[in-house]
């Protein structure tokens, strides 16, 4: 019997976290499809490397027209969906105090980071529903340790990723049944240009022993674990939230 060929979406798939785990997804074997707000994108060809088809497809998440432009062209190349990983996220443009912080930056924030990736995971979870061989269906929320701690400097950053840890519950809870499983996987302080205009800090804080794995995490870190959670294992697990953080998560003394 033919083995069936995995299509992944990865949402913000041109950079950064997003690339890494495109790479692993079709390192194992599936046909990808990265997203990001630019007309084009430069990381094709470096993703073809691993063999299967890759599509890039200009949607801004937080754009319904775009949402659905996506699962249109994804259906059209592939036919199917099997694998959605909310990456896209963007932090404040600007940090500021929760005293002063604006309406217009709270919208922006939360629209990327939280009304985005649940309608879009609404739109694919329907579309999976209607898929047959669809148990080996996997959502994956890249959420972060910001879901549970305070920056009072970028409040609506955390607001979007405490909010996010509840869409994956709610949707881990209601795709149980059709064998559908459901993740986030929370990472902590991960080398790439979201964290580049704060890098002294972090060099300092790692030293200083901010997690007991004394290092920056890297995209890759990330990325292997959404590639093994999205190779169909696991089938009594769903909602679970994986710290990928160097162990920042455990209290200390
Ligand atoms: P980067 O800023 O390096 O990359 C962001 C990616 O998201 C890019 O591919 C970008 O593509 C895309 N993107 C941004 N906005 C949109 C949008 N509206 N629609 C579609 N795509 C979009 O971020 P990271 O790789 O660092 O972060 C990835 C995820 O991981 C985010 O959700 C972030 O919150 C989370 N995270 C990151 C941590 C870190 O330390 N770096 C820690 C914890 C969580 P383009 O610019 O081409 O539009």
């Amino acid at each position: 019997m033919k083995t069936l060929q995995k299509c992944a979406i990865i949402t913000g798939g041109t950079r950064g976290i997003g690339l890494a785990i495109a790479h692993s997804l079709a390192a194992e074997g599936c046909n990808i499809v990265i997203t990001g707000r630019n007309e084009t994108t430069n990381v094709l060809p470096q993703l073809t490397q691993h063999g299967g088809k890759v599509l890039y497809v200009q949607s801004d998440v937080s754009h319904q027209t775009d949402r659905e432009k996506l699962l249109t062209q994804a259906l059209e190349r592939f036919g199917r969906v099997d694998i959605l990983v909310n990456n896209a996220g963007i932090a404040p443009k600007e940090r500021k105090d929760i005293l002063s912080l604006t309406e217009e930056s709270f919208d922006y924030v939360l629209d990327v980071n939280l009304k985005g990736a649940f309608f879009l995971s609404q739109m694919v979870a329907n579309q999976m529903l209607t898929q047959e061989n669809n148990t080996a269906c996997r959502i994956i929320y890249i959420s972060s340790i910001s879901a549970y701690v305070s920056s009072t400097n970028r409040g609506e950053y955390c607001i979007s990723k405490a909010a996010l840890s509840m869409v994956r519950a709610l949707f881990a809870d209601r795709l149980a049944q059709d064998g559908i499983r459901v993740f986030e996987v929370r990472p902590g302080v991960i080398q790439t240009d979201m964290t580049s205009s704060v890098s002294e800090k972090y060099d300092r804080l790692i030293a200083e022993g901010l997690s007991p794995i004394k290092r920056w995490g890297q995209p890759e870190d990330v990325a292997g674990v959404v590639a093994v959670l999205c190779r169909g294992e696991f089938d009594f697990c769903t909602g679970d939230i994986i710290n990928v953080d160097g162990g920042y998560h455990i209290r200390r003394l």
